[in-house]
């Protein structure tokens, strides 16, 4: 018996970026190249070529939705994308503060 849980774990943002599908409601957008409508189910970005490993969400979503949806994209890695938005929210603070 298996279930969802948060697992955290020390993720270099560089390499998490260019690997990055967001999705939407229906399709994502690769964060290496910004390319919309990209089919949830595609192993690779259509525009730039990269391999998906990851996949985050723009939008809340519920226990029950990701439990379905890890199913059907049971090789990506999901994330939590408001962790990744503040994580180089506070590397871009760092940059400007110089420290
Ligand atoms: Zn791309």
């Amino acid at each position: 018996m298996s279930s969802l849980l948060r697992v955290w774990q020390e993720v270099h943002l560089g390499d998490l970026k260019k690997h990055l599908l967001v999705a939407g409601e229906l399709t994502g957008q690769c964060l290496n190249c910004h390319k919309l409508g990209i089919n949830l189910a595609a192993k690779f970005c259509p525009g730039c070529g990269v391999e998906f490993k990851f996949m985050g969400f723009r939008r809340k979503i519920n226990l029950s939705s990701l439990a379905r949806l890890k199913k059907k994209y049971a090789q990506m890695t999901f994330i939590d994308f408001d962790d990744f938005k503040k994580a180089l929210a506070k590397i871009d603070a760092r940059k400007i503060l110089n420290i």
